[in-house]
């Protein structure tokens, strides 16, 4: 048995050496391995041996088998790698050739503006509010001072949703209306409301039926004066312009806040001197803000003797066209992605 065993592991050893396919491989341990095989053979041949006998030509048998399998299974294994390399050669990548650019997206420069000016709010305590943009006649232009019929309102002209008293919010101080008759003229407020406002304005360069504001309201009971706006404004420029803005307050009149007061920033362009972008005066015209109105805060349930408060309104548009240099307000609009990537990425 043992002479029998060996010759059959170098016949095996000798006839696959020569072999290159897997086929070839399969049908060989086929020949040796199965049924009808000579390993079979042996085996169908161990019932008919004498007890004494048995063990031995058992353990020899299994120790073939085991040794047939193993080469086999060094074989295919051997094959096996060989076929996968000469694929893996074939199907090379080039990494020369270009590859296929996508385009990235930029956060919008606009809402970029606002996220900016919240975060300064927020980081002095201020609320952010938000208000529907179909609004009452009301709390558009009643509330904040502005009766039916007051000249102010030709400036302010909107669009009619009904009648005359629903209509597309021209400002959104009407959200600070809102929020005081909500506080019942009791608790102090801190507040900056964002949104989209409407005019009836053709549009042009500068002007667009369609824009942003960001307004912001303080009511307190201690003594709030203008120069609690002049820091806060300040403040506000350095944050957004850089820290060697210089802010002023000019004489103006609105009719929700007394006195009242247009706000400048220092051109950053000429740092002063006069240029295109100032026109020649070394200053850029940026919100309008005054005190409170008297009137304004008794009709939205504050006594104005009790409470005093300041207020600021500016368009977020005209901030990021000063910020990103944008000459044409109608950019914010068109959706033309040539001309948004001009800008999106001057920060970063
Ligand atoms: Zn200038």
């Amino acid at each position: 048995m043992i002479e029998e065993k060996d010759r059959m592991i170098s016949e095996v050893k000798e006839k696959i050496e020569s072999l290159d396919n897997l086929r070839e491989v399969n049908d060989l341990k086929v020949l040796y391995l199965g049924k009808k095989g000579p390993v079979n053979d042996l085996t169908s041949k161990l019932k008919d041996l004498p007890v004494e006998e048995k063990k031995s030509f058992g353990m020899m048998l299994n120790e073939l088998k085991t040794e047939l399998n193993n080469i086999f299974d060094i074989k295919i294994n051997e094959l096996e790698t060989k076929e996968l390399n000469k694929k893996l050669e074939s199907e090379q990548i080039d990494i020369t050739l270009p590859g296929t650019s996508i385009p990235s997206g930029a956060p919008n420069i606009l809402e970029k503006v606002i996220e900016e000016v919240e975060e300064f709010f927020m980081s002095m305590g201020y609320d952010v509010y938000d208000g529907p943009e179909i609004e009452e006649d009301k709390y558009n232009f009643e509330l904040l001072n502005i009766p039916k019929g007051h000249p102010a309102r030709d400036a302010q002209d909107t669009f009619y949703i009904e009648g005359n008293e629903i209509l597309l919010r021209s400002q959104t101080s009407a959200v600070q209306a809102r929020v005081m008759l909500e506080h019942e003229g009791k608790e102090p407020i801190r507040m900056i409301c964002p949104g989209r406002t409407y005019r009836r304005d053709e549009d042009d360069a500068t002007h667009s039926h369609n824009f942003t504001q960001i307004e912001g309201l303080l009511v307190e009971k201690k003594d709030i004066s203008l120069s609690d706006l002049k820091g806060t404004f300040d403040a506000l420029a350095k944050k957004l312009f850089g820290e060697d803005c210089v802010t002023r307050f000019r004489p103006s009149y609105y009719q929700f806040t007394e006195p009242s007061v247009e706000t400048d920033i220092s051109c950053f362009a000429c740092k002063g001197k006069g240029c295109s972008l100032c026109k020649n005066t070394g200053w850029l015209t940026i919100s309008g803000a005054g005190m409170v109105h008297p009137n304004v805060l008794r009709m939205c349930g504050y006594d104005p003797n009790i409470w005093k408060g300041f207020a600021f309104g500016f368009g977020a548009e005209r901030c990021a066209m000063l910020k990103y240099g944008i000459s044409d307000i109608r950019t914010f609009y068109n959706a033309d992605l040539r001309e948004i990537a001009n800008f999106d990425r001057k920060e970063d």
